[in-house]
């Protein structure tokens, strides 16, 4: 059980030397909130911090696969609801090859999972691993499906085998990587917790009963495993959320730590099924097959829910050339939140006129929003103007303002003196029509 604040300060030296940047009790409580590390205070004795340091874990452990450089992390999540806090590492989205196709195909399909890319708002998405299948039961098939994908990608691993001396094998052939090893049960689990042990790999495991998922979790880490994968083999729509927010209501709210590591779902090639366990709370998606359509919508959802919610994604403030604008191109002013960016970026690009796009700091908000919150004025606008040297590159000097803060007008009149400053449309859309009236 997670210790209350009052528990932990009577673990605490209640001294109140404050070296760790407050008191002792505001210590306790912060450290019980888990928004404090224990090390900051260096007085808590050694029974104290044993004590301490489990409480002071998170909740669901964070389980890293790693491949040549590249690491996929899962867990670590400390909140039920992305509104309380944000959620901070994103479900990896991993594609299942199967053992039992032929080697070009493999090849093939590999290269193509570690090439699929989405630009989203100015961020490059992409798919975090394969999941290799033994389906064919042959290890020598295993191993050779292996180095094929490994001839062409290094892209991070899962290697699901249900022989462990498969695994082993397999694992003795890769170097610089740690793959997430699937899936032990009952029957297997001493023999795949050694693999696991002596490779340092993280391994699932598999119940369809929570309390047998628990007890195998114990015996994995009293083996010797602390990275662990849990896959209460649910895989349909009502019995994944219930028992996915059931797994994940146990592990933050009653802090039940045999049960407090990261889920893998399989979805198969169902596309809304796997949008929900990104949703609530898979570690893991192991999807069957490819597809760029599935792929993209998975990677854009994904990013939504993984994203800060009390910040706006933001696209650096600058000036963009757009259609190889001139000296006498029309500067086009907005803030510099991504989607009123790519909005407005796309219409102008659109358009087929040149101009320059001038980004202001506006903290991310959108042209409304920033302007009611004082973040996107006359001020602004003019320092954008200055910092970005907009006037070298357009001698011409005319600067066209959001249409919805025309109200603006006058106040950059004034701070931008020798400029004409006009006032474009209220709505990106409306910028191609614009931009053919007054090119
Ligand atoms: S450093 Fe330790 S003893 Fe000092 S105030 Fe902080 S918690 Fe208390």
């Amino acid at each position: 059980m997670a210790l209350t604040g009052l528990q932990i300060y009577k673990l605490l030296p209640q001294t109140n030397c404050k070296e760790c940047g407050m008191t002792c009790l505001a210590f306790a409580m912060k450290l019980a909130a888990k928004q404090a590390d224990l090390a900051a205070c260096p007085y808590v004795s050694a029974a104290s911090k044993e004590q301490l340091d489990a409480a002071s874990q998170p909740p669901i452990r964070l389980v890293t696969i790693a491949s040549d450089g590249q690491k996929v992390q899962v867990g670590n999540e400390i909140v039920l609801f992305r509104h309380e806090k944000t959620f901070y590492h994103p479900t990896a989205l991993v594609v299942r090859i199967r053992d039992d196709q032929p080697l070009d195909e493999i090849r093939a399909l590999a290269q193509r999972i570690a090439d699929f890319h989405v630009e989203y708002v100015g961020i490059k998405l992409h798919l975090d691993g394969i999941a290799l299948e033994n389906t064919s039961g042959d290890e020598t098939k295993f191993l050779a499906a292996l180095e094929a994908v490994r001839g062409v990608t290094q892209i991070p691993l899962i290697l699901n085998s249900s022989n462990a001396q498969t695994l082993e094998h397999a694992l003795g052939k890769l170097q610089d990587t740690v793959p997430l090893l699937y899936g032990a049960d009952e029957t297997n689990l001493d023999a795949f917790a050694a693999v696991a042990k002596k490779f340092n790999a993280p391994l699932a495991l598999r119940a369809k009963d929570l309390n047998a998922l628990a007890a195998l979790a114990d015996k994995a880490k009293a083996a010797g495993v602390n990275d662990l994968v849990l896959d209460p083999l649910v895989r349909g729509y009502a019995d994944s959320l219930q028992t996915f927010t059931q797994l994940r209501r146990l592990a933050i709210k009653k802090n039940f730590r045999a049960l407090g590591y990261p889920l893998i779902a399989f979805p198969g090639n169902d596309v809304a099924l796997a949008g929900q366990q990104i949703a609530k709370y898979a570690g893991f998606v192991v999807l069957d097959t490819f597809s760029e359509a599935s792929a993209y919508a998975l990677l854009v959802l994904r990013q939504n829910l993984y994203t800060d919610p009390q910040k706006p994604i933001q696209v650096q403030p600058g000036l963009y050339p757009i259609n190889n604008p001139d000296g006498e191109s029309p500067v086009l002013v907005t803030t510099n939140f991504s989607i009123t960016y790519f909005s407005v970026a796309n219409e102008v690009e659109g358009s087929g006129h040149p101009a320059w796009l001038l980004i202001a700091d506006a903290d991310g908000m959108s042209v409304l929003t920033a302007w009611a919150a004082g973040k996107f004025d006359a001020d602004r606008i003019a320092k954008a103007v200055k910092v970005t040297n907009v006037e070298q590159q357009s001698p011409r000097k005319r600067i066209v303002l959001p249409g919805q803060v025309a109200v603006l007008l006058g106040e950059v009149e004034e701070s931008l003196q020798g400029w004409q400053v006009e006032v474009g449309p209220r709505e990106a859309v409306d910028i191609p029509a614009f931009l053919k009236l007054k090119p």
